[in-house]
């Protein structure tokens, strides 16, 4: 396995050529992805201008590429409850197959077997996962808890998926 892989690409623009790749099937290419992406915006909550980064793999198939990988992206939005802004990072999966001749209702992105473009694909990961009605933390009482608790016909229970967004961007920290 290991002697497929090759020292890591640093994509900062999002087209990828893949010639030499394809010229053998199995071999594979590891890309870091940090890029700047143009701002989506979803309701209250708006991708922002930090870079998203990640390392796909670029695995060489037949008439194409897979490409798999996490991304993380970094948005920013008005809290649910106070409306005050609130910020987080989110990863998403990428798990895509480019093909030459690829149908449009398939499940696999056309391309033209050389260079694959990876802006759609991230664009649309992330549009899919922008928070819809993010919360500045699980336990916000909106702007007025005495007044309006927020919790009022609401299951307190319903809110232990909801992590803090701060605790993803402690989680990316890196402690070296
Ligand atoms: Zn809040």
């Amino acid at each position: 396995m290991h002697d497929k892989k090759t020292s890591p690409v640093k994509v900062n623009r999002l087209k990828v050529s893949v010639a030499d790749l394809r010229k053998r099937l199995g071999q594979q290419l590891t890309c870091t992805v940090n890029a700047v992406l143009p701002r989506l915006e979803i309701i209250a909550t708006h991708s922002t201008q930090d870079p998203c980064v990640g390392e796909l793999v670029f695995d060489s198939i037949e008439r194409g590429v897979a490409v798999t990988g996490d991304v993380k992206f970094f948005w920013e939005g008005e809290c649910r409850r106070c409306l005050e802004t609130t910020k987080g990072s989110q990863s998403v999966r990428i798990d895509e197959i480019f093909q030459v001749d690829a149908s449009q209702d398939d499940e696999v992105r056309h391309f033209d077997g050389v260079t694959v473009d990876l802006e759609p694909v991230l664009t649309e990961a992330i549009a899919f996962s922008l928070p819809l009605a993010p919360l500045c933390k699980a336990s916000c009482g909106g702007p007025a808890p005495d007044e309006f608790p927020a919790f009022i016909g609401e299951a307190p229970e319903m809110d232990k998926e909801e992590v803090d967004p701060r605790w993803d961007a402690l989680k990316t920290m890196k402690f070296e």
